[in-house]
């Protein structure tokens, strides 16, 4: 017998939590050092509409601003490699956030971290 949420068509989520307090901060620590500019992020996501990249690839700057900034940086050195440095989203920022040497420093960090 099919459970509710398949019968209406629907399935719901795994839950999933953010261990923010056990989660390894040294990369954000570093390209924050490097592009203080990772701060002003809002995750308002107007990078991430813009892209070109995006275009092409599974690549989100505002996802991984974010899995930065929460410690969750496992398994991102391939996405956050896809930039192709247009520029693009820096001019749409509307938080002045210098995208371009922030995910030049993220790439910096993920390849130099031992994670
Ligand atoms: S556009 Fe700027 S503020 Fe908005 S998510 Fe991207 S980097 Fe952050
Ligand atoms: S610089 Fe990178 S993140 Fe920004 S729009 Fe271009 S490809 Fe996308």
């Amino acid at each position: 017998m099919k459970d509710a949420a398949t019968r209406f068509g629907y399935s719901v989520n795994k839950d999933r939590q953010i261990d923010f307090d056990n989660n390894s901060h040294d990369i954000a620590l570093r390209v924050a050092a490097a592009e203080p500019t990772l701060n002003l992020c809002i995750s308002c996501g107007t990078c991430a509409a813009t892209c070109t990249a995006a275009k092409f690839a599974d690549f989100s700057l505002r996802k991984i601003i974010l899995l930065v900034k929460r410690g969750e940086v496992g398994g991102l050195e391939m996405e956050a490699s896809r930039c192709m440095l247009c520029g693009k989203c820096q001019l749409a920022c509307p938080r002045g956030v210098s995208t371009r040497n922030l995910i030049l420093q993220i790439n910096k960090a993920l390849q130099t971290s031992k994670l």
